[in-house]
């Protein structure tokens, strides 16, 4: 089984334990998450890429689906500061959700997946008596190869 099919398994059951059936709809939507794991799509790029292979769904379909998928902890929405919602798949291996580093420039995202910040989770409960079950970690600021000028945006704007 590749790891793709693999994931689209796992998801397969945790849908079914809610109640819910991979429907055809359902399951072109996850793959083109899976596939662009690292793209961080917004629900516009989904539906572009779904309409490729299967040019019958609707966008509404599209959202409807990404809707649910974030309803189940399965995907998080996102929000990278440009106003879009991007959804993101969480890993279930993973407790809590991913961090995050984006270029204030170009806006170029790369993510750590390891939990940072149990050691402060602990000091939280510690000292508040609060429970951490989940938190976003987003560091804005400029990748190494982005202050040497090679950058996304400055590259477009050099260009035009
Ligand atoms: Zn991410
Ligand atoms: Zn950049």
């Amino acid at each position: 089984m590749s790891k793709l099919d693999n994931q689209m398994d796992k998801i397969n059951q945790q849908l079914k334990a809610k109640g819910y059936k991979l429907t055809h709809q359902r399951a072109m939507t996850l793959r083109v998450l899976l596939e662009n794991e690292q793209d961080h799509l917004s629900a516009e790029d989904v539906y572009m890429l779904v309409k490729k292979t299967y040019p019958e769904i609707g966008l509404a379909t599209v959202y409807r689906t990404l809707e649910l998928l974030t309803e189940l902890h399965i995907v998080e929405k996102m929000n990278f500061g440009d106003g879009v919602a991007r959804f993101d798949l969480r890993d279930d291996s993973q407790e809590h959700m991913h961090h995050h580093l984006i270029c204030a420039k170009c806006g170029v995202l790369k993510e750590i997946q390891e939990d940072w910040l149990l050691e402060l989770e602990q000091r939280v409960q510690r000292e508040f008596g609060f429970t951490v079950t989940d938190h976003r970690l987003d560091f804005t600021g400029l990748f190494q190869s982005c202050s040497a000028g090679e950058c996304k945006r400055g590259k477009d704007t050099k260009a035009s």
